[in-house]
């Protein structure tokens, strides 16, 4: 597996290079802070087993260290210091006054009660809540944590610091502080640059076949969106199956989420045959999708799916990047050449760091925004950085990652 940290250092050289910034762009090469601890917690069979856990405080010179917290078992430092980076680059490019940090736990939560899960999230905040706050950094949800698991740990947070600090995590279930359309935003944010790039190819959704990888939280709701804008599903995948579509009508969204809840896994067929191929669909790998015919592919799940490898056997003319560092930096390169169109990470997943500071902004003015001015306000956000990002991959003949990139590093250094 590439290391995910060197692939961010490469994107950040090429779009270095484009611009004379001087020493100044020295200090994104590493983290300001790296945090680490090992959480014990008291398993439900009373012994006591340690979790390796980090935080990892990149840059913050444009507003408080933002970034999710990430629950799995491939875990690692140099994945959460990417991770890190890219909030950095991430909220410059859409142009949010934050900065960018990131935290996991080396763990498989599947494997723990509700009440092992508990004690987890409240020791990840006894562990490091020095370091968080409003003000200074504040994390959210990533892959396999949620609203429940960001309620423990504010209440975790409150108790340790005696007060009720609701801004110092974002992505909070709505009773305790959250936000509407936050649930959805990622989601929505990367359809809202979709749509830019649809509508500038001339492409019709109904005619138009899009096969997404990774269906938690960003991939179910972009999967919602495409489908009722009439764009043909034709494969959806998690982290066990692909269901393939092998008619040519396309998949209901809503089957496909009413059996991923009653079967745990993405399919279209009720039956309990293991990857069934009844009527009008077959099942490949998890990592196959991205290989399948479609015009549109999503990446929704985790980092190097698309390498240089597999790069040769992408069939989509458009990727679009939901989840954080999908294509390593090779295949990039290769994707540009042969004129596909990567819509990158930076900008495609903003969506939920963008709704995650109006969260924040909510929760420090104590107000309480509805879900259509949410959505109004992040339509704006990312139409208006795609439109930038556009232009300057245009100005410096380079692909929409070096944009968004050079974007960044612009204010950044600023
Ligand atoms: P999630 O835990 O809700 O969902 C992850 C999904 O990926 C699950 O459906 C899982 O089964 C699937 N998956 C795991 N390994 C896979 C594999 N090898 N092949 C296919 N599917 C696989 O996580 P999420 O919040 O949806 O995050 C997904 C990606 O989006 C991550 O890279 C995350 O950093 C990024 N992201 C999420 C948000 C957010 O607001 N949730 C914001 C920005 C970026």
């Amino acid at each position: 597996m590439q290391n995910p940290f060197e692939n961010a250092m490469t994107q950040l050289d090429g779009a270095a290079k484009a611009l004379d910034l001087g020493t100044k762009v020295k200090i994104l090469y590493k983290p300001k802070r790296i945090l680490k601890a090992e959480i014990p917690v008291i398993m439900d069979n009373k012994k006591t087993k340690k979790f390796k856990a980090f935080r990892v405080q990149y840059n913050d010179v444009r507003g408080p260290f933002k970034g999710g917290i990430r629950f799995h078992q491939q875990v690692d430092l140099n994945e959460v210091k990417a991770l890190s980076f890219w909030m950095t680059i991430k909220t410059a490019a859409v142009n949010i006054p934050m900065g960018g940090g990131k935290g996991g736990i080396i763990v498989n939560p599947k494997k723990l009660s509700q009440n092992e899960l508990e004690k987890l999230s409240r020791g990840y905040i006894k562990a490091f809540y020095k370091y968080l706050g409003p003000k200074k950094d504040v994390p959210a949800p990533d892959v396999n944590t949620n609203s429940q698991i960001m309620d423990w740990m504010v209440d975790e947070y409150s108790k340790l610091t005696g007060k009720k600090q609701l801004g110092v995590i974002t992505g909070k279930s709505l009773k305790n502080g959250g936000s509407l359309g936050r649930a959805t935003a990622t989601a929505d944010g990367g359809f809202f640059v979709l749509q830019q790039v649809v509508k500038k190819l001339k492409i019709k959704p109904k005619e138009t076949k899009v096969a997404i990888q990774g269906f938690g939280n960003a991939g179910s709701n972009i999967v919602h969106l495409l489908y009722h804008a009439g764009f043909k599903i034709v494969a959806v995948s998690d982290s066990q199956t692909t269901v393939v579509d092998s008619s040519t009508k396309g998949f209901d969204f809503h089957t496909i989420e009413k059996i991923k809840k009653s079967k745990g896994r993405v399919d279209i067929c009720e039956c309990h045959k293991n990857n069934c191929n009844c009527q009008d669909h077959y099942h490949v790998s998890p990592q196959k999708i991205v290989e399948l015919p479609c015009d549109i592919l999503v990446l929704a799940a985790l980092e190097n799916q698309i390498t240089k490898e597999n790069v040769n056997k992408v069939k989509a003319k458009i990727i679009l990047e939901l989840a954080n560092g999908p294509i390593t930096p090779d295949a990039d390169c290769e994707l540009f050449g042969s004129q596909k169109i990567v819509i990158p990470d930076v900008l495609a997943n903003a969506g939920g760091v963008t709704v995650s500071y109006f969260e924040w902004l909510q929760n420090i003015k104590k107000q309480k925004w509805s879900k259509s001015e949410v959505r109004k306000k992040l339509k704006k956000i990312m139409i208006d950085a795609y439109d930038e990002i556009c232009q300057t991959a245009k100005n410096h003949k380079t692909d929409l990652r070096t944009g968004a990139f050079i974007t960044a590093l612009k204010r950044i250094c600023k």
